[in-house]
């Protein structure tokens, strides 16, 4: 019976393995029915430490079955710790760009360098464990509030899960469930509402605590009220970390380093908010169309 035991172990150690090793997004992707053919080198390298410098260059990008170019040619630089906005028309292609830093899809011609090394020679992994993301829609899995935030970091213990939640704002609102941290969220859970939903990711990255910051609309589904205090969140998560916001909203973009404006042409102009209004250009006329209601 020896024979028949051995690889039923086998399997069972490797599935632990593989989803103590697995991280929130990966296990969204496999979800979401999402298969990109991202593999990691079998040599791939393991930073020891990560300035978070984002370089791009020359990228180009289409997805598989498309005759066109998503991104051509596109050439930029953040600075490790600079807060920079990606503003650009709906289907510019902003969050396929972001989407290429922790190699959800590999870049089809040119380089994504992290601190100047290719990110197809860093181990998967290691690079996904250096970014965080927070995206409009916070999927939550089945389970408890604690194990909810805890997939930013799965060795992290309660108490710094808990002091996790207190940074982005949701301490006090997960005390008032039911059963605090413990309490069932997710489908067949208490029903959070979208600012809740989104300062448990915040939370989960916090836990994470990456050097590396990719803000996708973020807020852009929330009212006015969770929009402000979710903001406030996301402002201090940002703090000492490299972050790429796109946002909708002008509130969040005055205030960034920089803005890089995408459009289908490409990049097509980086600067501050008054220096792009002053040039009179793209940037000014996204914000005389999108922004002039919502200042
Ligand atoms: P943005 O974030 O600026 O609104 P996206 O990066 O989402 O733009 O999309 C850029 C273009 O790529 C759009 O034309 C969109 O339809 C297309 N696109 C986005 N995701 C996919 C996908 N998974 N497969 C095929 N095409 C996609
Ligand atoms: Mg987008």
């Amino acid at each position: 019976i020896g024979f028949m035991i051995e690889p039923i172990q086998k399997l069972t150690h490797m599935s632990t393995q593989f989803q103590e090793g697995i991280t929130g997004f990966q296990r969204f992707m496999e979800i979401m029915n999402l298969k990109p053919d991202i593999e990691n080198k079998p040599n791939a390298m393991t930073p020891q430490k990560v300035n978070g410098e984002i370089e791009f260059k020359q990228v180009s990008f289409r997805y598989e079955d498309h005759l066109e170019n998503v991104l051509s040619n596109l050439s930029f630089r953040v600075q490790p710790g600079e807060y920079v906005a990606l503003v650009g028309p709906s289907g510019a292609g902003k969050t396929t760009l972001c989407s290429l830093i922790p190699r959800f899809y590999d870049a089809i011609a040119g380089e994504v360098l992290l601190d100047g090394i290719n990110v197809r020679d860093i181990d998967l992994q290691s690079l996904r464990n250096n970014i965080g993301v927070v995206q409009q829609d916070v999927y939550l899995f089945s389970g408890t509030a604690m194990e909810n935030i805890r997939y930013g970091n799965p060795a992290a213990s309660d108490d710094e899960v808990i002091a996790a939640a207190k940074h982005a704002n949701a301490h006090d609102f997960i005390m008032g469930l039911p059963m605090g941290y413990h309490s069932e969220i997710g489908q067949r859970g208490v029903k959070l509402s979208g600012g809740q939903k989104q300062r448990l990711s915040i939370a989960r990255v916090f836990l994470k605590n990456p050097p590396i910051l990719i803000l996708d609309e973020a807020t852009s589904a929330l009212d006015n009220e969770s929009e402000s205090i979710v903001k406030e969140s996301l402002e201090s998560l940002a703090k000492g970390r490299t972050t790429i916001v796109i946002a909708h909203r002008l509130s969040t973009i005055r205030n960034a380093q920089r803005i890089i404006v995408l459009t289908e042409d490409g990049i097509v102009e980086q600067g501050t908010h008054n220096a792009l209004l002053a040039r009179d250009g793209a940037y000014a006329y996204l914000y005389s169309k999108q922004f002039e209601l919502q200042v």
